[in-house]
């Protein structure tokens, strides 16, 4: 038999990790249904948000560190396996993907109530989302999550500090200024790019996971409670799409052209006569 109590340097934690991550559609490659005002996803090159990966690399490390198991969840069409594989190439041990036709046109409160019927189903201690996407852009679904959870959250983390079985502490952009805040778990933090670097997908996990299979949840699988039924998809979205258009222009808007030196006199010269200077 070991000493007792164990030495507490070398205990290992189990913590169960959840990283939310959402496939977008490539940048610069988005195009906007003018009749719907939908994004057009069919037939546009895909990638894992990268906001998620930084997600996803905040879990890896911690279990790395504490101990435990990372899942990695994901709402979309069947195409959105690529975003769990590629999990599994970072070091991700499950890897979910909740697909049905009924999930197809949710808003952000649709988006965050699916995910987080799943969580009832799926053991979270810390639950980390990127702070926003690139295609959505609204930061809303993270806060949502932890909203119909009932869990402490804390969005814009910059920083985890420190997390154990009980709490994690983070830093957080506020704004106007950085707070340091400390979570009784469960609790999900949404993270900025500064938390950390993403490591690489290795080939050495590609191929050790090769054959591990990707779960797929249907809207039956969540088995929503009585009142629940219709809040998922377009039909559990209170948000439509009045009008799409691009920002207007700035007419005012001039451009400079010259040496270094004869520009940086000219702005000077400008923002005399504005009274800057
Ligand atoms: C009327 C309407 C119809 C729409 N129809 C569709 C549609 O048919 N198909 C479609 O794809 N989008 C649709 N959208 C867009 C959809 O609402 C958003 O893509 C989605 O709710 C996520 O919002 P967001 O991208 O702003 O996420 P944000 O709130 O910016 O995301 C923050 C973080 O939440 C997590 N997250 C967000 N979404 C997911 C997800 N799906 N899975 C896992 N984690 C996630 C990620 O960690 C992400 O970094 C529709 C929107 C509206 C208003």
């Amino acid at each position: 038999m070991g000493p007792y109590p164990p030495d507490a340097d070398r205990m290992v934690m189990h913590i169960e990790f959840v990283a939310l991550v959402k496939q977008v559609p490539r940048t610069g490659e988005v195009e906007v249904d003018p009749e719907t005002g939908n994004l057009v996803r069919e037939g546009v090159a895909a990638q894992t948000n990268p906001y998620d990966l930084h997600a996803l690399e905040a879990a890896l490390a911690l279990r790395d560190r504490l101990g435990g198991t990372v899942t990695a969840l994901s709402m979309g069409p069947p195409q959105a396996e690529d975003t769990l594989r590629e999990a599994f190439w970072m070091g991700a041990d499950r890897g979910i993907l909740l697909s049905d036709a009924a999930f197809a046109g949710a808003d952000t409160l649709a988006t965050a109530y699916t995910l987080a019927r799943a969580l009832r189903d799926i053991p979270h201690d810390l639950v980390l989302a990127g702070m926003q996407t690139t295609d959505g852009d609204t930061a809303q679904v993270g806060p949502g999550v932890a909203e119909f959870l009932h869990i402490a959250h804390a969005s814009y983390v910059l920083r985890i500090e420190e997390a154990d079985r009980r709490e994690v502490c983070a830093v957080v952009d506020a704004g106007d200024r950085v707070q340091r805040v400390a979570l009784a778990l469960p609790a999900l933090l949404t993270v900025t790019r500064e938390v950390n670097q993403p490591r690489l997908p290795s080939f050495r996990r590609r191929l050790a996971t090769r054959d591990r299979p990707i779960e797929t949840w249907c809207r039956e699988d969540l088995a929503p409670p009585e009142g629940e039924e219709a809040y998922f998809g377009l039909e559990g979205s209170p948000t439509w799409v009045e009008e799409i258009f691009p920002p207007p222009g700035n007419p005012e808007r001039e451009t400079w052209r010259g040496r270094p030196g004869e520009l940086t006199d000219r702005l000077l010269a400008q923002l005399e006569e504005w009274k800057y200077l």
